[in-house]
């Protein structure tokens, strides 16, 4: 192993690591923002009997594992949800981190990846995810794309990203407008539309084309009932994740099999 692939090793290893980390912050985000409650504070605490964790109970994984998923005082179990969402970001960012050979652009789509996990869990449970995370999360990457991707001259995916970026608030804003009141259950999913945008805007037109043609797949399989309109929500967060690797072989399905394995663990439970 050369050098290159050691330290592109490293860099993958860390942003796993760094992943499992965000998927833990997530889990505070998708728990608090359709409350209403700060994210920022106070720190996490136990929705049972509403005592704070200590910094040991809060370890991405290791804890959950520790406690043997129960709470340690009022022993409530705690939802295997947690850990999953957090390997699932984990995993998530490495496999992008890979795609992009860990170049800066790599952790644009980390918050591309983290952007969608999270609108999609908030909506899978149910409520509407604001735009305002879509929005924070996608401008956050557009500026990291501007910066690494503009500084090697690769104009066409900064280009690309603002487009579809742009295209997919677009989308969202008219079929909001459309049912302001947001009541009916199918409205859930669209805001992920303005990460969709940007991460397949960036892409060209090969991966483009697939997560379109299983989007429609995912769309069909809704509209004959075989998938409800909550398994489609989760679904959409995996098709997103079709991006590319370092394989051009292995590509695309490799990543949108992983990335789909998270939300179909959690339509398996339910
Ligand atoms: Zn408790």
């Amino acid at each position: 192993m050369d050098s290159h692939h050691l330290s592109l090793s490293f860099v993958i290893l860390a942003a796993g690591l760094a992943g499992l980390l965000v998927g833990s912050f997530l889990n505070v985000v998708v728990y608090r923002i359709p409350r209403g409650l700060s994210v920022s504070g106070p720190r996490s605490f136990c929705p049972t009997c509403n005592r704070q964790l200590t910094w040991w109970e809060n370890v991405p994984v290791v804890s959950w594992v520790a406690l043997r998923g129960r709470c340690r005082t009022c022993h409530q179990l705690i939802s295997i949800r947690y850990p999953l969402v957090e390997l699932g970001t984990g995993a998530a960012f490495a496999l992008v981190t890979w795609g992009w050979d860990g170049t800066i652009v790599s952790a644009a789509y980390c918050v591309l990846a983290a952007t969608m996990v999270a609108v999609s869990l908030i909506e899978y449970d149910g409520k509407r995810a604001p735009l305002s995370v879509a929005a924070i999360g996608t401008g956050i990457a557009l500026v990291i794309i501007f910066v690494g991707a503009g500084r090697q001259g690769h104009w066409w995916l900064v280009g690309g990203s603002v487009i579809g970026a742009a295209v997919g608030l677009v989308a969202v804003s008219l079929l909001r407008a459309r049912d302001p009141e947001c009541l009916d259950p199918r409205e859930f999913g669209r805001s992920t539309l303005v990460v969709a945008g940007c991460w397949f805007g960036g892409l060209g037109l090969r991966p483009t084309a697939f997560g379109a043609v299983t989007w429609v797949v995912v769309y069909f399989l809704c509209m004959l009932g075989v998938w409800t309109t909550r398994q489609r929500t989760a679904a959409s967060g995996g098709v997103i994740a079709t991006g590319r690797s370092a394989v051009p072989l292995l590509n695309v399905p490799l990543v949108s099999a992983l990335a789909l394995a998270m939300p179909v663990a959690l339509i398996a439970r339910g």
